[in-house]
């Protein structure tokens, strides 16, 4: 079983956070949905045959497509992948101010059955800070549209660890997704990333840095508050209710292949990853000629140990020393975790090594310390 993961360039106006690949200028859109139907044509043979469970577009802005785009990109999925015939997981994200009523009965009648909605908080001034293009109302609006219009499978973002986020506020936007049984939440530390307008904007002076103390007190509250409603932490950054996992994010964890398609797109096969060109232009006019502008690595074993540590230690499931020893890292990582076994951030039981609460904040720090190479 696969997935597949379909890049949506576009955005209506740039949040001040965001590094991903998007363009707030939409006249190429129509020429880029054509690209993606030709890729998605050339790209057939990319997972041998493998019938695809999960279906996931993000961007950018999914919830920009029309209908009619989306029904066009359905129709060359159906028609050049195999799709398992039951359970086939299809999310897409989508923005709060995308989602009026029409919208959403518009998408009840494609293949999606999973939206992952842009919230990040209920505070007009996070959404001003962060440049979202949507207000309070609006994010509280269209969860309800959705749940009204029968999506059972919704999916939330928020983000912590704001200057402009209380620890009052923060508690808010985590009771109102709870008291509302969103069945699962993916919550991100605010991080400035270089070259964002919001770096831009801390370099000069003009807004506060975020504080590791603030953002790790409401990465606290967050664990608890869910813990009691019942969401398992199955990843740092996502909680779900028991039953609704997110199958297509969970299948990257675990190793599973995906393929790619859009500018900026990553692929997977179990031996190599690939990832498309981030540049609109250059994508249309390269798949235009029919080819698909792609960078090629080959996995090397330190990499695919760094990968899998990077990845597990992240995750519930953890890490399995018998996977490191066929790996060939067995030694150098059971030596490294010594000292977080000592100091309680990581816990072992028979062959599976975890992160403990007080270690998943640090996680990528922790697992930055066992790589190889
Ligand atoms: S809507 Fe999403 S992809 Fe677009 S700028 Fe904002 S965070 Fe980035």
């Amino acid at each position: 079983m696969a997935g597949l993961y379909l890049h949506i360039p576009f955005c209506k106006q740039a949040c001040h956070y965001c590094n991903f690949h998007f363009s707030t200028s939409l006249k190429n859109k129509d020429a880029m949905v054509a690209a993606l139907l030709q890729e998605l044509r050339l790209q057939r043979e990319y997972l041998e045959g493998e019938p695809l469970e999960t279906i996931y577009f993000g961007g950018g802005t999914p919830s920009l497509l029309s209908q009619l785009e989306l029904d066009a990109i359905f129709e060359a999925i159906f028609k050049h992948y195999s799709v398992a015939p039951q359970n086939l997981e299809v999310t897409l994200e989508a923005n709060p101010d995308d989602l009026a009523v029409l919208k959403i009965n518009e998408l009840r009648n494609t293949p999606i059955n999973r939206l992952s909605i842009g919230v990040q908080s209920f505070s007009e001034a996070d959404l001003r800070f962060m440049n979202r293009a949507h207000d309070a109302s609006e994010a509280h609006a269209c969860i309800q549209n959705a749940q009204h219009a029968g999506f059972e499978n919704l999916t939330v973002d928020l983000i912590y660890g704001s200057p402009t986020t209380s620890h009052q506020q923060w508690a808010a936007n985590l009771s109102t997704l709870i008291s509302l049984r969103i069945p699962h939440l993916s919550c991100y530390c605010l991080t400035i990333e270089p070259k964002t307008a919001l770096a831009h904007q801390v370099k000069k002076g003009s807004a506060q840095p975020v504080d590791d103390e603030h953002a790790a007190q409401q990465f606290e509250h967050l664990m608890e508050a869910t813990e009691r409603a019942g969401y398992e932490h199955y990843e740092i950054s996502n909680f779900a209710l028991p039953g609704w996992y997110s199958r297509h994010n969970a299948s990257y964890w675990q190793g599973k292949k995906y393929l790619g398609i859009g500018p900026s797109a990553h692929s997977y096969n179990g031996h190599s990853r690939q990832w498309n060109v981030a540049n609109n232009a250059n994508y249309i006019r390269s798949i235009q000629a029919g080819d698909v502008p792609f960078e090629l690595e080959l996995l090397t074993p330190v990499q695919r140990y760094n990968e899998y540590v990077m990845t597990g230690l992240r995750t519930a499931w953890g890490c399995s020393l018998l996977k490191i020893k066929d790996l060939g890292f067995e030694t150098h990582f059971a030596e490294g975790a010594k000292v977080f076994l000592e100091d309680g951030t990581m816990q072992v039981v028979g062959n599976t090594y975890r992160l403990t609460k007080a270690g998943r904040f640090l996680a990528d720090g922790i697992a930055a310390e066992l790589f190889a190479g």
